[in-house]
This record gives structure tokens, sequence and C-alpha cells, in this order.
């Protein structure tokens, strides 16, 4: 069976399409950020998703929506027992109560959280919020200095960010990059496909045909690192008739 895989923006919404040996098109929002995925039959182009897609914006936003609400809604209570994710290793958290400067460490699975008495569930999630980042800040100057030569293209400036649908974004005039503070939550190697992506854009401006043999040339195993950063596809999904759209 043969597929063949397209990337595509649609009113700024990054969406991916997968062509295969199907008969319907599939459209499915994942969570947590609503990542839109397209399954579409082979005898479809471009042209076809990107009409069904657009036909159905009014439902993939309502889906988004509810997502990122909810994930929202389940902000943590910071209390020991929870459970965090730290490079993508499920750890379990250990409130230690003591005076002195707050700060965090991994101890085997667990994500120990030393703070002084009384410190409020907000303080608490900013702790972990600056050590994510720092986390973030230790790794991503080795990966961006691995794939300058490779790539070559340089990155003058990055940074870190709260990021409510995008793991990466660049600015193509200036080479700045922004990385999602969340990927401290996610597997290293979902960290290098964004750094990659992300530099591959200072390259080639759109998710094209050239983008992708660029990233199946650097990073051959870059689909594979994308689904772990995008995680179990649970869903909210649509199924529509590729013919009748
Ligand atoms: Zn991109």
């Amino acid at each position: 069976m043969s597929t063949a895989s397209a990337y595509m923006t649609i009113r700024g919404i990054d969406i991916d399409v997968i062509y295969k040996d199907i008969k319907n098109l599939h459209i499915g929002v994942y969570p947590p950020m609503g990542r839109v995925r397209v399954a579409a039959p082979t005898q479809l182009d471009d042209d076809n998703v990107r009409l069904a897609v657009i036909q159905r914006l009014p439902w993939i936003k309502r889906q988004r929506a509810q997502m990122q609400a909810a994930e929202r809604q389940s902000e943590r209570e910071m209390i020991t027992g929870e459970s965090h994710y730290v490079w993508g290793n499920r750890l379990r958290l250990k409130v230690i109560e003591r005076p002195g400067r707050a700060h965090l460490e991994v101890d085997g699975d667990k994500l120990l959280l030393y703070a002084p008495e009384g410190v409020s569930p907000e303080r608490r999630r900013e702790l972990l919020d600056h050590w994510y980042r720092s986390q973030l800040r230790q790794v991503i100057p080795d990966l961006i200095a691995k794939w300058e030569p490779i790539l070559d293209v340089s990155v003058p400036r990055w940074s870190i960010r709260r990021m409510k649908t995008k793991w990466g974004s660049c600015n193509r005039e200036t080479g700045h990059i922004w990385f999602n503070a969340e990927l401290a939550k996610k597997h290293p190697e979902s960290l290098e496909y964004i750094v990659v992506h992300e530099m591959t854009h200072h390259l080639e401006r759109n998710h094209g045909e050239r983008f992708t043999k660029l990233m199946d040339g650097y990073l051959p195993n870059w689909r594979s690192r994308r689904d772990q950063l995008n995680g179990a596809p649970l869903a909210h999904e649509f199924w529509t008739d590729g013919a009748g759209e």
C-alpha cells in the first residue's frame, strides 16, 4: 500500500494529512492541544483535502476549544501523590515542606518539591513551570549546536514560552525560534524533532513536499517522534465521505 503525507496550514491551524488506500476521508482532532490529522483516500489531492477541512472548520474549532478548556480545568493542585511528566517519564510528586529556598529535583521515579510550609498551589505551579523551563534551557543549546552545521543554518535567538496550540514556532526573517514550555514533559526525542522542524523552516517556509523531503533526510524517523509528541490517538473524530465533499 502506498502512502504519502502532506502538511498544510489552514486559517492558522497546522494539519497533517496522510493519503491511504481508504474509502472515506477522516478528520481527527487530538488532545492535548487539538492537533488536526486527516486520513484521505489516495484518489483525492491536496485541494480536495483543503476544501473538506475548510467545510469542517467550525467543528474542528469547537473540538479544539473544548480540549483547550479541559486542559485548563485539569490544573494541578501540586500535592503529594500527583503524577507529573518529566522528559517522557511519569513521576510521582512529593512535596517536602521545609524552610528555605524552594526547589525541585528528580529522585528516581519521584519529583521532589521542597518548599516552605503554606506555599500556595499557584506558587507551586509557578515553581514547577520555572523548573521545566530550566530543564529545557539546559538541553536546547546543545541540540541547536548539533543541528546548525548539519542544516547549515544558524539560530541567533531562541526562547521558551507558553503556547496553546503549537510545540514550536519560528520567525524566518529573524531566525528566532520559540519552544513550548510543555516540551520538558515529553521525551527528549520529541524536543529534538521540534528543534529540527523549526530549523528546517529556515530553509523552507511551508509544510509542503520539499519540507517533508528535507525532514526525511535529516531525521528519517521524524513521524514517529511527532506521533510520540502528540500522544495517543484518543480523539474527537469525524468521518466524512470524501467523494461527497
Ligand atoms: Zn512547522
